[in-house]
């Protein structure tokens, strides 16, 4: 794709943090390596690199960004934490947790980043190149997936590249992420209610939360689509489906031959973009139960299979 920028591929080494950092102080979007899913990064408090986020993704603008901070420090400076989301980000931080929290009236965000609510969501993440490129930066960094509004989250730099290359100055290349979907989200409100928002990769998610209805702001029905059909809950393929098997149902390729959610969740968008890219017009994808992670990946997976619109 050629767009206005040539998007620089860096190593995860001292040289490609260093250059993303710097290119991240100068205002511009650098896709980033997380434990989750790679995100485009790019300064929280600074307006113009916040609206470029928006451009390049071709996100709507009602749909908030998540705010990467190093340190929980860094995060009380942004929002109120009643005792339990304090007591949520020991258990959880730095790691797969955003926290929807009262924003500060003080907190040095751009106006966007928080798409008008007065929420935002905040989360410490583990990757060391991550936390790396957060330190050298020095503030928060907002940061949605790395992928055009839409389509299926990326866990490799080549998924970046299939639909940002052009579109952002760099992705940081440090090989698949680990997770491989996004974070849970859980709300804390001001009188300590817990909200669970978005099934994510701690699985004791529902421990945590007050109530299991999962309200997802921002969130459309239709998302991380691979651009076909999707059929859910398939015991083999028709001639003209690329097959996604799990456990015992084989497939072009599988989530887990051994039936393992942790494995199926990190290679579930890689699954999706292999189908994406083979010849066949449609997409089937073996049943994955409804328990852990399973509702995590069920949830992503419902989304994917949503009819695209006309
Ligand atoms: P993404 O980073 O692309 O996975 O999307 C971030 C998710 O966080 C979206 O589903 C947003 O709706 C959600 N989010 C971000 N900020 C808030 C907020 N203040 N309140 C509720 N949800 C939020
Ligand atoms: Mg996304």
């Amino acid at each position: 794709m050629s767009g206005k920028y040539a998007t620089e591929r860096l190593s995860d080494d001292p040289a490609g943090i260093a250059r993303a950092a710097d290119l991240l102080r100068a205002g511009g979007l650098v896709a980033l390596p997380t434990e989750t899913v790679y995100g485009l990064a790019a300064r929280a408090d600074d307006d113009p690199a916040v609206a470029r986020i928006y451009r390049a993704k071709g996100r709507p603008g009602f749909n908030p960004l998540i705010v990467h901070v190093a340190s929980l420090a860094s995060a009380e400076a942004l929002a109120e934490f009643p005792d339990r989301a304090r007591e949520l980000a020991a258990a959880h931080w730095p790691g797969p947790l955003t926290l929807v929290l009262p924003r500060r009236r003080d907190a040095t965000l751009a106006a966007a980043v928080t798409a008008g609510l007065p929420t935002v969501a905040l989360r410490c993440p583990a990757h060391p190149a991550m936390k790396a490129v957060l330190e050298q930066v020095g503030g928060p960094l907002a940061a949605p997936s790395a992928n055009r509004s839409g389509f299926v989250s990326p866990t490799t730099a080549d998924h970046v590249l299939a639909t940002l290359d052009g579109r952002i100055d760099a992705v940081l290349d440090a090989g698949p992420c680990s997770a491989g979907i996004e974070s849970t989200i859980l709300a804390v409100r001001p009188d300590g209610r817990v909200e669970l928002l978005r099934p994510g990769p701690i699985a004791s998610e529902k421990d945590g939360a007050d109530t299991s209805a999962i309200e997802a702001p921002g969130q459309l029905a239709t998302h991380y689509a691979p651009g076909k059909p999707v059929r859910l809950a398939a015991t083999g393929p028709a001639a003209d489906e690329f097959m996604i098997g799990f456990g015992g149902i084989p497939g072009d390729c599988t989530l887990s031959p051994s039936g393992d959610l942790a494995v199926a969740a990190q290679r579930l968008y890689a699954c999706l973009h292999h189908g994406a890219r083979s010849g066949k017009p449609r997409i089937a994808v073996a049943p994955v139960p409804e328990e852990g992670l399973g509702l995590a990946i069920n949830d992503r997976l419902r989304r994917a299979a949503c009819p695209v619109e006309p």
